[in-house]
């Protein structure tokens, strides 16, 4: 069991660290396939060894072994996170198809979390595809909040108003959009109440004119799918 739980960790770490890369290159018009991991500064490939998550940033010192630039804290947070994420829903998850399905759905949360991280904009085949896929899988959990639908379209409306005046992205709206049909309205309103919460704390704090939402709404829902395992266990 020890081995299976190790596995897990593992994955959740590779999923963090590959979310990372993926991210910085959407941000910075590289291709994923473009070729091995990078220094960000001196474009140096980063040695096999040095691209195990989390080990190899602690095997660096946290800074590039040619340049000695420091290297973002970001993706040593990230990996550490999504491992210990995995693990935790592992431990709660009752059933291996659930399993799969939430921390796929978690993955796409992160992708484009890291997306509009480091670039304030996420990519629209990421948005659409994935939101397709995880209604399909979920079609008989939708059908079940069919009486809520008015409720959606509404708020969604509301919330596109809000786009106008700059205070959302549209990409934020659409993500929204696609988690009240995946999730349901009521689970979907703890997501932007948590999210809020987060986003509003972080700008105070932080004095940054503009802020990524996505992060903080994908914050609220690993925190919901935490909740809806614990509460299944
Ligand atoms: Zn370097």
């Amino acid at each position: 069991m020890l081995l299976i739980y190790t596995l897990i960790f593992i994955t959740g770490t590779i999923c963090g660290s590959f979310a990372v890369c993926y991210g910085w290159r959407f941000a910075n018009s590289y291709s994923i396939i473009y070729s091995r991991s990078f220094c960000e500064k001196c474009h140096t490939q980063l040695k096999k060894i040095y691209l195990i998550p989390i080990i190899g940033f602690l095997i660096q010192g946290g800074r590039c072994t040619t340049c000695h630039s420091s290297i973002s804290i970001v993706s040593l947070i990230v990996e550490f996170f999504f491992g210990s994420y995995f693990l935790l829903l592992s431990f709660l998850t009752t059933n291996a198809e659930n399993f799969i399905f939430v921390t796929l759905l978690s993955l796409w949360a992160l992708l484009l979390a890291l997306q509009d991280f480091y670039s304030l904009t996420v990519s629209s085949y990421l948005l659409c595809f994935g939101s397709f896929f995880f209604l399909l899988q979920n079609l008989f959990k939708i059908q079940n909040h069919f009486v809520d639908w008015p409720f959606i379209l509404l708020f969604l409306i509301s919330l596109a108003i809000f786009t106008s005046f700059k205070f959302l992205g549209l990409g934020d709206v659409i993500y929204l959009g696609f988690l009240f049909f995946i999730l349901g309205f009521y689970d979907t309103l703890y997501i932007i109440m948590i999210g809020s919460s987060c986003a509003g704390i972080y700008h105070l704090f932080a004095q940054e004119k503009k802020i990524a939402f996505i992060p903080f709404l994908s914050f609220g829902l690993f925190l919901l799918l935490i909740y809806q395992e614990s509460s299944l266990y």
